[in-house]
């Protein structure tokens, strides 16, 4: 069990992820969904480490669950942020204040020994701009009906719980926990991704599915997601695995430095602002307020977007043309390090994003 993130079980678990064969990561092979990595995850007791003793979890504090995810993400990616899809199902689950749910779902999803997963995006950065909703609710006797899709749900394959969020006509939002095998629901299979693809990222299809008010975990009300915790947009998971992420192409490029002197300066530089966005992160994820620290945590997010996707390109130079065969894990990490430029990108991190590429201010 590791019981916090400095714990030698979880430098041992890191250490056996990222020898683990990449293959699970491969762009073609959609069917490569990380079983044995999950599990070795779940066996470690990461998923205690979202939920409070009193519910059988180890209770850690933001802080710590960032240090747990920097380690986790430069380990293996793809497995870190399915987990994190997990995570948010359980927590959603987890701070519900309906009792059957915390009674009846919960402790399987604490132990691992029954997964959720998230499809919650369209509430927030996807399919928004057309102006009605992608999954619609409607009020019925004794619970909801739900009809229409969700965009994007990782790991709906593998799990037996979907936590969705759907909207009414009149804008209030519902958040619930159906069962993957209730009667209309339908989960596609995941599409080729750019990386992430053993992710199984796609849609869920939801057909006149009757969500029974027991199931309901928040709302109806307006921006469901907005109370709660579950990792939510402009929060700082998202960041916490960019810079992981990074970190694990810092890391290249210092071990090519040991015996080439032209890389220092590039290496000091980055080593540098990666020790910033560490303590920045670590600093927000402690309750330290923006304004003492001079970095909100959408500040955070674009530097940490700007710096996963300069960190792994600097690998990449690095690697010369060997690292641009595939296989190779710089050629993986610069692919992975494009997903931060979609996932959850709030608007104003879409913004200075684009500001970036344009080259003028944001
Ligand atoms: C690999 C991956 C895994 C993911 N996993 C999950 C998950 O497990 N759970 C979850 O809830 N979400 C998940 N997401 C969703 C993610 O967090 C974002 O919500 C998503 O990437 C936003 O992209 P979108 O194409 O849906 O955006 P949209 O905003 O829907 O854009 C789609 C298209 O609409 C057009 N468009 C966009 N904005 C406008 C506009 N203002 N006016 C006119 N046209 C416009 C553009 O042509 C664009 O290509 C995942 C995404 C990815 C890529």
């Amino acid at each position: 069990m590791i019981e916090s993130p400095t714990s030698p079980e979880l430098r041992k678990l890191c250490d056996r992820l990222s020898v683990m064969t990449p293959a699970a990561e491969s762009k073609t092979d959609a069917d490569a969904w990380p079983h044995e990595k999950l599990r070795l995850c779940a066996e470690a007791g990461v998923y205690r480490w979202f939920v409070p003793v009193e519910v059988g979890g180890l209770g850690w504090s933001e802080s710590d669950i960032a240090a747990g995810y920097l380690q986790l993400s430069a380990a293996c990616l793809t497995t870190t942020f399915i987990l994190t899809q997990q995570v948010s199902a359980l927590r959603r689950v987890a701070g519900t204040p309906n009792e059957y749910l915390r009674a009846e779902v919960l402790p399987n999803l604490v132990t691992g020994s029954s997964t959720a997963t998230v499809a919650i995006s369209h509430l927030t950065t996807s399919r928004r701009h057309l102006g009605k909703p992608v999954l619609h609710a409607r009020s019925t006797v004794g619970g909801f009906l739900i009809d229409g899709y969700s965009p994007w749900c990782t790991g709906g394959c593998g799990a037996d719980w979907l936590v969705m969020g759907a909207e009414q006509d009149d804008g209030a939002q519902v958040l619930f926990a159906a069962e993957k095998s209730l009667a209309g629901i339908k989960v596609e299979s995941g599409n080729q991704l750019m990386a992430l693809t053993a992710s199984q990222t796609g849609a869920i299809k939801c057909d006149q599915v009757f969500i029974d008010e027991k199931f309901v975990i928040a709302g109806p009300k307006d921006a469901v997601l907005s109370s709660g915790k579950g990792g939510g947009t402009g929060g700082l998971q998202t960041s916490t695995l960019a810079i992981g992420l990074a970190s694990a192409a810092v890391k290249f490029i210092a071990n090519e430095a040991e015996r080439r002197e032209d890389l220092r300066p590039t290496l000091d530089a980055l080593q540098g602002q990666l020790h910033e966005l560490e303590t920045n992160l670590l600093e927000l994820a402690k309750g330290v307020a923006a304004d003492t620290l001079g970095c909100s945590a959408q500040d955070l997010r674009a530097s940490a977007n700007s710096f996963v996707l300069r960190a792994t390109q600097a690998a990449l130079v690095a690697a010369k043309g060997g690292g641009y065969v595939q296989g190779h894990p710089v050629e993986r990490w610069c692919r992975e390090a494009m997903f931060f430029l979609v996932w959850s990108c709030p608007q104003p991190v879409l913004q200075s994003n684009l500001c970036q590429f344009a080259g003028i201010e944001s």
